[in-house]
């Protein structure tokens, strides 16, 4: 299957996955996760009619970017995201979906102030609590969108999880389910800064649950590209 025909495929799962909740399909994003996909491939994406790419490396995100290849979408940054390469993405990425701690929070609000524009962010939860995963935990979420309001250059748009690989289908659904609740539980509540639009949730094979759940905004790498081609050395 050519990337196109799988962009295809990909956007009518949405919609029937969008309709069975009664949501409209262009309720829910789709980020194509481009990572391990050269520029071309990425340009042939947008071309199928991809709107937003999503990289998690910045250093692949900083060759692709100066090849052009995100050129006719908007980039998101969806990776963990190391201090140090703070400055590459703010302001290049119009979402960066992975914070995961107040530090990190406020290293993007400083650099965003320096530029002078409000950078979007969503808060990354370690839903599952895994000891190898990225993201913060559940328990620190109320601090971390109470402290927000001193951060008047970073906006919070929602939530964001990667739960843990699923050996079987349909196992995931409970940390989405949770997720979800966290999701509305918090834009009840008012806080600066803060506005919860977002739940980024849901991957190649298991979008549809995430939809089912309450997702707004899926990640899909391989169902779009193919399986990635790890370079093995000979
Ligand atoms: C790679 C990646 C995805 C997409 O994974 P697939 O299983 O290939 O769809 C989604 N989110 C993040 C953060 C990723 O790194």
């Amino acid at each position: 299957m050519s990337i196109s025909e799988n962009v295809k495929s990909v956007l009518s799962r949405i919609e029937t996955a969008a309709r069975a909740v009664g949501k409209s399909p262009d309720e829910i994003s789709l980020i194509a996760a481009s990572k391990m996909n050269s520029a071309d491939r990425v340009a042939e994406a947008i071309r199928a009619g991809i709107k937003i790419c999503g990289e998690n490396r910045v250093q692949e995100l900083m060759e692709k970017n100066a090849l052009n290849a995100y050129s006719g979408a908007s980039l998101h940054f969806i990776g963990h995201l190391q201090k140090n390469k703070v400055k590459y993405v703010v302001g290049v990425c119009s979402l960066i979906q992975s914070v995961d701690s107040l530090e990190l929070l406020s290293l993007i609000d400083s650099r965003a102030k320096q530029l002078g524009i409000t950078q979007d962010v969503l808060l990354e939860i370690n839903i599952a609590g895994e000891e190898s995963k990225s993201g913060m935990r559940e328990s620190d979420l109320p601090e971390i969108l109470k402290k927000s309001a001193v951060f008047d250059s970073v906006r919070i748009r929602g939530l964001m999880a990667i739960p843990p690989i699923s050996r079987s289908k349909g196992e995931n659904r409970p940390y989405f389910a949770r997720m979800y609740q966290l999701f509305i539980d918090n834009s009840l509540k008012k806080y600066d800064n803060v506005s919860m639009d977002f739940l980024s949730m849901g991957m190649s094979d298991d979008f549809e649950d995430a939809i089912a759940e309450g997702s707004n905004m899926v990640r899909v790498g391989s169902a779009i590209f193919g399986a990635r081609q790890y370079h093995i050395p000979r």
